[in-house]
């Protein structure tokens, strides 16, 4: 533990209990106050570590208000710790606000390496892990959704969300909807004793050619945009938007090669017809 009064985000298990880290265990005992997201299902975690630090609820209802009651806390000179029902606080769960009051006030904030489901997914689905988006939950509003996805339509970096087991077969429906049917992997449970990972296209899944146990937790790790999914269309449509904002026919196509990373050759050629 530090000396300065600190704001802790700590991971807790996604699962497997033994993924809690030792420095986890060591900043839940010292802090003064632990900010959890159910303290009742917190609580059975803390009492498997035999950890008695005073807790109280910090979720999306309360985040707000709950902000400003750390903020005196800290201010007291206490420290406190954040956690969620699991994985990293911050990752679609709450943390966000506090973090950003606390360091607005100049407070430390430190947040421990530990569980989160998105990066072990990422890396056994068997998609570039070299670049990733995560995304997390679809929001719920049809037209959010749309445009979230249709923003996402380019992106080339293999993106990452989250979804509950009943919405799965919809979620599918719709990616596959706005994205095409691209190669996805679908990690169900991990680190827990069914933990499973499903590998294929979406239209399989969609076929039930590969069958999901719905039951569970998952995350859904789909492959990025292909070069050949831009357009020459939308290439030239960008080229254009470049040279009216003033770029000079070489930047604009440099820009637009590395914004959409594809072959200099093709949006020079493009170039050259305009
Ligand atoms: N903060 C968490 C993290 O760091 O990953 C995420 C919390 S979010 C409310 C819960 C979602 O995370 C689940 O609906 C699921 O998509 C994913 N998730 C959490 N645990 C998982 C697990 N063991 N296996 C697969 N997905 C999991």
């Amino acid at each position: 533990m530090t000396e300065k009064t600190t704001l802790y985000i700590v991971p807790t298990p996604i699962g497997n209990l033994q993924d809690i880290t030792l420095r986890a265990l060591d900043v839940l005992k010292q802090v003064d106050l632990i900010g959890a997201e159910d303290t009742r299902n917190s609580g059975k975690l803390l009492k498997h570590f035999s950890i008695s630090t005073p807790m109280v609820s910090y979720h999306k209802f309360n985040e707000q208000a709950r902000a400003e009651f750390f903020l005196e806390k800290l201010a007291a000179g206490k420290n406190i710790a954040i956690i969620s029902d699991a994985g990293t606080p911050g990752i679609s769960d709450p943390a966000e606000i506090i973090v950003k009051k606390a360091i607005e006030k100049g407070y430390r904030v430190e947040c421990l390496p530990g569980a989160t489901a998105f990066v072990p997914a990422l890396v056994i689905s068997g998609l570039g892990s070299q670049r990733f988006q995560f995304v997390g939950f679809l929001p719920n509003k049809k037209k959010e959704q749309e445009k979230l996805l249709t923003s996402l339509k380019l992106e080339q970096a293999t993106l990452i969300f989250y979804e509950a087991p009943h919405r799965i077969y919809k979620f599918l429906q719709i990616i596959k909807e706005f994205l095409g049917n691209r190669k996805i992997a679908v990690a169900r449970e991990l680190t827990k004793l069914h933990e499973t990972v499903y590998r294929g296209k979406l239209q399989e899944f969609l076929d039930k050619q590969i069958e999901l146990i719905l039951k569970g937790e998952f995350v859904i790790v789909v492959e990025g945009a292909r070069e050949t999914e831009i357009s020459d269309e939308r290439i030239l449509q960008e080229l254009n938007k470049q040279l009216e904002q003033g770029k000079t026919k070489k930047d604009a196509v440099k820009y637009v090669t590395e914004k959409w990373q594809i072959a200099k050759n093709r949006v020079y050629k493009l170039g050259l017809e305009l």
